[in-house]
């Protein structure tokens, strides 16, 4: 099957205001492959497997990966694999019970693409608790022949040409627009997406601890690079009330704040990294001494609020 590679490259950069301060954004939430009817492969995870899509693997029939249930790299992982004609068996700790009852959003998608998703804490020899990345290594990996393996998030160099593209594309639009001090703001999740954007960029990237606070961030990018001079810059994240703020926990705050963005600008962003990373970059703007042409990458990742917004409706209960 041809598939249209220039649908994945060349998002638009959109001025929009925010509470009076004017931001650029770049919309690689419009990313999308049309012949698949897969707006949602797009973003962020569309950049990190564009390596694998562009090139032919000719001994490959399948995928191995891992991750969480519901997360986009699961659904983008189907997509890529129906593509190519090949299989996805795909690790998770577990499937959340109201999710296997119900299943929606990135979940959902994954199972009709023929996904095979597997609980690890569910596997008949789990004696020992062990991670869904910790089983792939141990038990699946070695020997293996014939698929690919993906590691959790997608973290690898892999991931770079996808990204270096990216940065390009950014790079060309400061350029041509003639855009002094800007900046460019992502939120991170194991940080590979903002490591190489910052590798490939002349100016300095921001980011934010979305998983696992700052120490967790910057060790996952030690991972991936020995090179200390391409670290972006990871910015405290301000409190939000008086809690203490967990990944994919629900917070009133957040969700009004993705209302208050969806009104001002008329963009929709995702509602796991977003409010952290708009909160984060609002703050930044308002304590900056200079003045910033601030660039924030939408990093797609839509599909994954079919299953945020009903767990926030019933929160509000
Ligand atoms: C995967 C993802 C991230 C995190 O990317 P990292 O490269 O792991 O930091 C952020 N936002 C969205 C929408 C994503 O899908």
């Amino acid at each position: 099957m041809a598939i249209d590679m220039s649908a994945l490259t060349g998002s638009p950069v959109e001025k929009v205001l925010f509470r009076g301060h004017e931001i650029h954004v770049k919309r690689d939430d419009l990313l999308g492959l049309r012949e698949t009817e897969t707006s949602a492969f797009n973003g962020n995870k569309a950049r990190k497997l564009y390596y694998y899509l562009q090139n032919s693997w000719p001994d490959i029939d399948g995928i191995i990966s891992c991750g969480s249930a519901q997360s986009n790299m699961l659904y983008s992982l189907s997509v890529l694999a129906s593509l190519k004609g090949w299989s996805l068996d795909f690790y998770v700790d577990h499937v959340p019970g109201q999710l296997k009852k119900h299943p929606l959003g990135n979940y959902a998608g994954a199972l009709s693409r023929g996904a095979r998703i597997h609980s690890v804490s569910e596997l008949k020899d789990s004696v020992v608790r062990r991670s869904p990345t910790e089983y792939v290594e141990q038990h699946l990996l070695p020997g293996l022949s014939g698929k690919l393996y993906i590691p959790e998030g997608g973290g690898h160099s892999c991931s770079e040409p996808g990204l270096q593209q990216l940065a390009s594309e950014i790079k060309a639009w400061v350029q041509s627009n003639h855009i002094e001090n800007p900046k460019l703001m992502l939120p991170s999740g194991t940080g590979t997406t903002a490591l190489y954007l910052q590798k490939h960029l002349p100016f300095e990237v921001l980011t934010c601890a979305c998983v696992g606070g700052q120490d967790y961030l910057r060790q996952q990018m030690l991972g991936l690079s020995l090179d200390t001079e391409h670290s972006p810059t990871i910015l405290e994240s301000p409190d939000i009330g008086a809690k203490k703020y967990h990944f994919g926990q629900l917070y009133p705050e957040f969700y009004l704040l993705w209302q208050e963005i969806r009104e001002q600008t008329g963009i929709t962003f995702e509602l796991l990294y977003d409010p952290l990373g708009w909160l984060t970059m609002m703050r930044y703007l308002e304590l900056a001494t200079e003045s910033v042409n601030m660039v924030y990458l939408h990093q797609g990742g839509l599909l994954g609020n079919q299953s945020m917004l009903p767990r926030y409706e019933r929160k509000k209960r």
